[in-house]
């Protein structure tokens, strides 16, 4: 995504909107919808389950502002519910380093550090909703413009760094599953167009995926791993970038794409682009984000990123509900164009809305309190785009109006597939969650470091394969991926009273699914 456009928009639309200001109505808003024409296309992947997904990685900032959603009756509910009941199968979430200034001030864009990609996880997985871990090895936003290495990895040489991307990547994963989240594919990298963590060499940034992507492989084989760049309307860079990660042995599942169809050309395009990759490499091919505005208004008092008129913006379809559900379609469509390698769509933050109906000054004491905008004051300090708090400037894409009621363009979710049956979401559906505090080294489970997990740990490292993934997650104390001596050590010495606990802050209170209970 391009996030940063027209921050300096916010205080003329600011003016045009506090004489715009209607009152919240429930139900359907009559304001934008319209009667949208469906088309299915032949589900043939995924056993019929092609993937139809989004990203809604800022839903806990905005929800802490005050941002409702409603379903098609006008009855408040989840988010996540409304999704599903909309045929959305799929959650993507990004995931920053340190999203903060280490003194307790968020740098905003929903926050997106490891705790809330768990929450998020969690939630989706309670409606059956897998979850896509978008890992983008930074501390905020990462696109071709810019990938910030996160701060505390700024000195590492490459070694260095490829050892940490292994770790982060195990952590990241552990947290998330740990949390309840069901994760079906992970993003090693965002729009990583020849730029990621700081290196510019893409053959050094082929060592880098591939330190990832193992991680990934490690913690288990079953999850499919996606490499994700930004515009194929530069055909030549994108057979580029596959021809390198070919060269270099890189160990992925799917060639993903965001293609933004205002600036990314056309989907005929997508589709030759794709299914070449597709087809010459044996890859999975996929768009992770995509969005198309159905207003030209704008809800937060924010400038948005394109709309009627936008000097680098090709619109091939209205600016309207149903010229959004046409392009979305037309999207699916593209992708499933590829054949069986064509995986499915994620649609990019439909839901990232301002609290409806109250000033800009409100709004910007939302974006700097809950970070439920594109950045707070404190993101200056890391990411030299930023110059003040600012919001949403995708409200005019979004798929619900800007009072958190879903738009017939949702629906495209519903019909775009033919659909198995989904059981009603109901009180059996939720995953059953306790609290439990994880102590690492804590190897027999008992709440408390003792000799005999000293000794369990001992045997661990000699053998680590004799242990479950859950318990080799608590034994690797310095989190480094291996079980061994230096483990041993750490727990030894803490025994010994000559330290403190390890790693700092990695005890904690986390909810998990009942063991008793089958994982969905
Ligand atoms: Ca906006």
């Amino acid at each position: 995504m391009r996030i940063l456009t027209k921050m300096l928009a916010s205080v003329t639309a600011a003016v045009l909107m506090i004489g715009a200001v209607g009152i919240p109505q429930q139900g359907r808003t009559a304001a934008y919808d319209a009667d949208v024409t469906f088309s299915q296309l032949p589900a043939s992947v995924n056993g019929g389950e092609p993937i139809r997904g989004v990203d809604v990685s800022s839903i806990l900032s905005i929800e802490e502002a005050g941002v409702r959603f409603y379903d098609a009756d006008g009855t408040e509910d989840d988010l996540f519910a409304i999704l599903a009941d909309h045929g959305v199968n799929y959650i993507r979430v990004r995931v920053w380093n340190e999203p903060n200034d280490g003194e307790g001030h968020s740098y905003g864009g929903g926050n997106n550090d490891v705790d809330t990609a768990c929450a998020i996880g969690r939630r989706a997985a309670r409606y059956g909703l897998k979850l896509l871990v978008d890992i983008q090895y930074s501390d905020f936003w990462a696109d071709p413009a810019k990938q910030q290495r996160p701060k505390y990895w700024a000195s590492h040489d490459h070694d260095t760094l490829t050892g940490e991307i292994y770790k982060w990547t195990t952590w990241v994963l552990t947290a998330i599953t740990e949390a309840g989240g069901d994760i079906g594919m992970v993003q090693v990298g965002n729009e990583t167009n020849c730029h990621f963590c700081g290196e510019t060499d893409m053959y050094q940034i082929c060592d880098l995926f591939a330190s990832g992507d193992k991680a990934v492989r490690d913690f288990d084989p079953g999850i499919l791993i996606a490499h994700h760049f930004a515009d194929p309307s530069h055909v030549d860079d994108y057979y580029w970038y596959a021809k390198v990660l070919n060269e270099r042995q890189v160990d992925y599942d799917v060639f993903a794409t965001s293609y933004y169809p205002y600036w990314h050309g056309t989907t005929d395009n997508l589709t030759t682009v794709l299914k070449t990759i597709g087809d010459t490499y044996g890859k999975y091919v996929m768009v992770a984000e995509t969005a198309y505005p159905y207003t030209n208004d704008d809800g937060d008092n924010f400038g948005n990123v394109v709309s009627a008129g936008s000097s680098d913006a090709t619109f091939r379809y209205d600016i309207s509900v149903d010229g959004q559900a046409q392009c979305l379609t037309d999207v699916f469509r593209a992708v499933a164009a590829c054949g069986d390698k064509g995986l499915g769509v994620f649609y990019w933050e439909p839901a990232w809305l301002g609290v409806p109906d109250i000033s800009w000054a409100e709004q910007r004491e939302h974006w700097r309190g809950q970070g439920s905008g594109w950045a707070t004051d404190y993101a200056a300090a890391y990411d030299p785009d930023v110059t003040e708090a600012g919001g949403s400037s995708y409200d005019n894409q979004a798929l619900f109006d800007m009072h958190g009621r879903p738009l017939s363009s949702l629906d495209v979710f519903l019909h775009v597939y033919p659909q198995a049956a989904r059981p009603e979401p109901t009180e059996a559906t939720t995953l059953p969650m306790e609290e439990k505090t994880v102590y690492f080294g804590d190897l027999d489970d008992d709440a408390a470091l003792t000799v005999f997990d000293l000794a369990l740990l001992k045997r661990a490292a000699a053998d680590p394969e004799a242990l479950d993934r859950d318990a080799r997650t608590t034994a690797d104390l310095n989190a480094d991926g291996r079980i061994d001596a230096a483990d041993v050590v750490l727990l030894q010495d803490y025994l010994h009273g000559s330290r403190a606990p390890f790693p700092a802050g990695r005890d904690r209170q986390i909810q998990v699914p009942r063991r008793d209970e089958p994982r969905m």
